[in-house]
């Protein structure tokens, strides 16, 4: 079996479909979940510490609001650490506490007063601001002041399994926009710059912050958990600052985050890729996020272009394997491609661009499989079908031989008989002429089948001859005559114009007389046979119509293949090899022309071959000049 060079269009369009439904699917929430199960994967595969942290979590953690009086207590204590923080002059102090309402008693109120007052000893102060139905919820009045900004503290985790694996670094509300809490600590803390905005980024002091879409989501990178499973994000008890009031130095030069991290009262505690299904206090998530902008390492998430490409990519490869490549030197470079698609979202994710990993992995898979598949049934039934074809091939030759049998005897037979006798001289020229006829008769069957050969392979020349139509004819109908008397079949040749035809006269006349001979072999005795020949503007139509067994519709679309024939005929005893119409075919299209046959079981056939005429000479029209001719 040989393989087309370009791949077929079933082939492609299988492929196609591969491709786009993995990229479909890639899109989907299981696609997107498992996207976000290879990020974390990789994540912690590949997550290192930063060489210098600048943040520190001051934290209202269990002991401090069990010793100190509980959440009622907290701006008091609050308070009073701060005095103790904000003499160690920290870069900037960020709390992560809402402090939305006012206090509602006397003592309340004095309490306020006096964290208000902590609150302007610290230099850089960024209080929260949440977003809450109605609009942002900033600080009560008293502490609005005190704060140089106000950051939002609004989550970022992913809808479909709660993992924070980005944050936003904008929020918007009521038409106004707050910075959240870690970039307000980062544009506080170091040297002021303009902040400038594009769609893909925002840049910062000079820091470029991968930040695009509506929210401006920015991923963060985690500081990796040591190896006992502990935050490296260095957290300080509330209780013990006060407690040892010279701990308060670890908060010099650092940039302070304030929250509570109580499992009783935290509010909020999100997963983060890191943490292993473990909670980590909100506060921290926003220290992460300010050592993500402190480290200026950013993570950007590889465009929808690129993406495509690649997946098309592994599509047309795994196509071209199975098309070049056959058995296990397919299946290898296959599983090889379907290895290899990890390495790109990983040695990319290794430079801090995130490639999905669904997609591609899909198309590659999705591609290999459909590709091995569509190799494996359709070429083995194509293979199949060349089988069953060489078969019948195989079958047809041994007809022939077989036909060839019959001559080759004759001449046999002549030969010897007059090596062995004394003929006399009449009898020696008969016995010469049987030679000479039978050995004709095999010349010119061997002839015909190299022809139909060489035809069907396209090495063969047609001759370029002009002629008239009735020197096609008349040899044809002389030669079908005796095989008519056996039969008692009348052929009766109608109309033939005086047209000329341009072409292979032999070629053409072995057309009609298998025609010719058709309609004899496949027509109960005594019936008719007719034939006509007419030019009609610039074709000329050869009309053979018999009154024979006919064929049925699907015979119809059938018996211009190479050996088929039908039941009908196989019932007959007449049936032959079943390549005489599709050499026919080749001659009459090689010819620029085309058959039609109509047919029906039972009534009759009737073939007929459309042909261009070439103009006579002198412009003369074709003789219209009607013969009737009966041959007994
Ligand atoms: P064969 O040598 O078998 O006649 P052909 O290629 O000439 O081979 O024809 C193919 C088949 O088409 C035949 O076997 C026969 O079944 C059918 N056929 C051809 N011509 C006729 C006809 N005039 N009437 C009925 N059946 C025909």
């Amino acid at each position: 079996m040989r393989r087309p060079d370009k791949p077929s269009a079933g082939y492609i369009a299988a492929l196609t479909a591969v491709f786009l439904l993995a990229v479909a699917w890639g899109w989907t929430a299981p696609g997107t979940q498992i996207d976000n199960y290879a990020y974390d994967f990789m994540f912690r595969l590949t997550a290192s510490p930063p060489p210098t942290m600048d943040s520190v979590v001051l934290a209202f953690d269990d002991r401090t609001l069990r010793e100190t009086g509980g959440m009622s207590q907290l701006r008091s204590v609050l308070a009073e650490v701060l005095d103790l923080v904000s003499r160690q002059k920290p870069k900037a102090v960020a709390v992560d506490i809402i402090l939305a309402d006012a206090g509602a008693d006397q003592a309340a109120r004095e309490a306020d007063r006096r964290l208000a007052a902590a609150f302007r000893s610290v230099r850089h102060l960024v209080l929260p601001c949440d977003i809450v139905p109605g609009g942002w919820q900033d600080p009560a009045p008293v502490f609005r002041g005190t704060a140089e900004a106000l950051g939002h503290v609004h989550g970022g985790a992913d809808k479909l399994d709660s993992v924070t694996r980005q944050i936003p670094l904008q929020a918007v509300a009521n038409g106004r926009r707050r910075w959240a809490l870690s970039l307000e600590a980062f544009r506080l803390s170091h040297p002021a710059g303009p902040l400038i905005e594009s769609p893909e980024d925002i840049e910062l002091g000079g820091v470029r912050i991968p930040a695009s879409g509506p929210d401006r989501q920015m991923r963060v990178r985690y500081v990796p958990p040591d190896a006992e499973g502990r935050s490296r994000i260095s957290t300080v008890s509330v209780k013990d600052v006060l407690d040892k009031p010279e701990t308060a130095r670890l908060f010099r030069d650092k940039v302070v985050f304030i929250g509570v991290t109580s499992q009783s009262a935290a509010r909020d505690r999100p997963l983060i890729p890191t943490s292993y299904g473990q909670a980590t206090p909100g506060v921290e998530v926003h220290a992460h996020a300010y050592e993500t902008l402190a480290g200026q390492q950013f993570f950007t998430t590889a465009g929808q272009l690129p993406v495509l490409g690649f997946c098309a990519l592994l599509v047309a490869l795994a196509g071209l394997i199975f098309w070049y490549r056959d058995g296990w030197g397919a299946y290898s470079l296959g599983g090889l491609l379907v290895a290899s698609v990890m390495v790109l979202p990983f040695v990319l994710f290794s430079r801090n661009v995130v490639f999905p990993v669904f997609g591609p992995t899909t198309s590659a898979w999705l591609s290999v499989g459909v590709a091995a598949s569509y190799q494996h049934f359709v070429i083995r039934r194509r293979l199949r079908r060349t089988e069953a074809e060489r078969f019948r091939y195989q079958q047809a030759i041994r007809f022939v031989t077989h036909e060839m049998k019959t001559p080759l005897t004759a001449i046999q037979g002549s030969s010897e008989l007059i090596g062995r006798y004394n003929f006399s001289d009449e009898k020696r020229k008969q016995i010469a002429e049987v030679i000479n006829s039978e050995s004709k008769r095999l010349s010119g069957m061997i002839q015909t089948f190299l022809n139909v050969e060489r035809l069907s392979e396209g090495e063969m020349q047609l001759k370029k001859e002009t002629f008239e139509l009735r020197r096609l004819l008349e040899p044809s109908l002389a030669r079908v005559a005796p095989l008519a008397e056996r039969k008692q079949i009348a052929i009766v040749s109608g109309r033939t114009d005086n047209a000329l035809l341009n072409g292979d006269r032999e070629l053409m006349e072995y057309a009609v007389y298998n025609l010719l001979t058709n309609a004899i072999k496949y027509s109960p005795a005594a019936t008719q046979v007719s034939v006509t020949a007419v030019q009609d503007g610039g074709t000329i139509r050869i009309r053979v119509q018999d009154q024979g067994i006919g064929m049925d519709e699907s015979d119809l679309r059938n018996i211009f293949r190479k050996f088929y024939r039908t039941k009908r005929a196989e019932a007959s005893g007449e049936a032959g090899t079943g390549i005489g119409l599709s050499i026919v075919e080749q001659i009459v299209v090689s010819h620029g022309g085309s058959i039609e046959v109509t047919s029906s079981p039972g009534k009759g056939s009737c073939f007929t071959l459309v042909v261009p005429a070439t103009a006579l000479p002198g412009g003369d029209s074709a003789d219209s000049s009607v013969q009737e001719r009966q041959i007994k």
